[in-house]
């Protein structure tokens, strides 16, 4: 039986000027979703690791870390910085609990560019805290022009990975808006993409049925019409599918509930 798949989005929290803040995430994340045919369900801050885990986790077929500020440095044994913004330490601890666990359960987890990071971080690993003052010769990670689409610098995808199959390219070129960076990677993580600077791009799980991080934005690449990032979410949308339709929780048809 096929399900919608429904993908979990921690939101990020924008503060204002003389008024609470804001939680919540780019409807761009929520439209790319909507493209393939998924359900996005937000989970808004500061909601407690251990109640998404408890409320959440069990009804959701797939997790959608997105981007957003820098993850506080301590969790990393790295040292504060002083160009690391937007720490939230209630992000942190939601999405470094839900990365773990989709890679220990094989639930299906799609890191964009913040979320590459936190999956890094979950599993061990640690990052650059700025790429300009700690990486040499690095090229340009921080595009320009009002649509955040335009081609930034080229990636190198290695061919025999799962995301050069679902990208159907071992070299693209993406938009980049990061100043932070995998360093050491963490061990269960693949790299799978490098820019010309050799700083990792993509990583995967080997052995899990979908878990890819890249370090571009997939999701503003879409609106122009980007074959490859449509592949990307629609292979993720898919195996979220395929995880639904296992998953104990999912509704019956109403045949089968009408039969007990
Ligand atoms: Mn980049």
């Amino acid at each position: 039986m096929a399900v919608t798949p429904r993908i979990l989005i921690v939101t990020n929290r924008y503060p204002r000027e003389g008024k609470p803040p804001i939680v919540g995430t780019p409807e761009t994340y929520v439209q790319a979703l909507y493209g393939v045919q998924a359900a996005p369900m937000l989970v808004p801050l500061s909601e407690a690791p251990e109640t998404v885990l408890e409320v959440w986790w069990p009804v959701v077929d797939g997790v959608l870390l997105a981007g957003g500020g820098d993850v506080e440095p301590s969790r990393f044994n790295g040292a504060m910085h002083p160009k690391v913004r937007e720490v939230y330490p209630d992000r942190d601890a939601v999405e470094i609990a839900l990365a773990r666990k989709a890679v220990a359960e094989g639930k299906p987890l799609l890191a964009i560019c913040r979320g590459i990071q936190v999956l890094n971080v979950a599993l061990g690993g640690t990052l650059y805290t700025d790429i300009p003052d700690q990486v040499p010769n690095a090229v340009a990670h921080r595009g320009t022009g009002p649509l955040r689409d335009v081609c930034t610098h080229q990636v190198r995808v290695e061919p025999s990975s799962a995301l050069a199959g679902i990208l159907g390219a071992t070299e693209l070129c993406v938009n980049s808006f990061h100043h932070q960076a995998i360093k050491d990677l963490a061990p269960g993580l693949r790299a799978v993409a490098w820019s010309p600077c050799g700083l990792i791009e993509a990583v995967e799980v080997p052995g899990h049925p979908f878990a890819v991080g890249v370090q571009w934005h997939p999701e503003l690449m879409l609106p122009h019409g980007n074959a490859a990032m449509q592949a990307l979410f629609a292979a993720f949308a898919r195996a979220a599918g395929t995880y639904g339709a296992q998953r104990p929780t999912a509704a019956a048809p109403a045949s089968a509930r009408d039969a007990v």
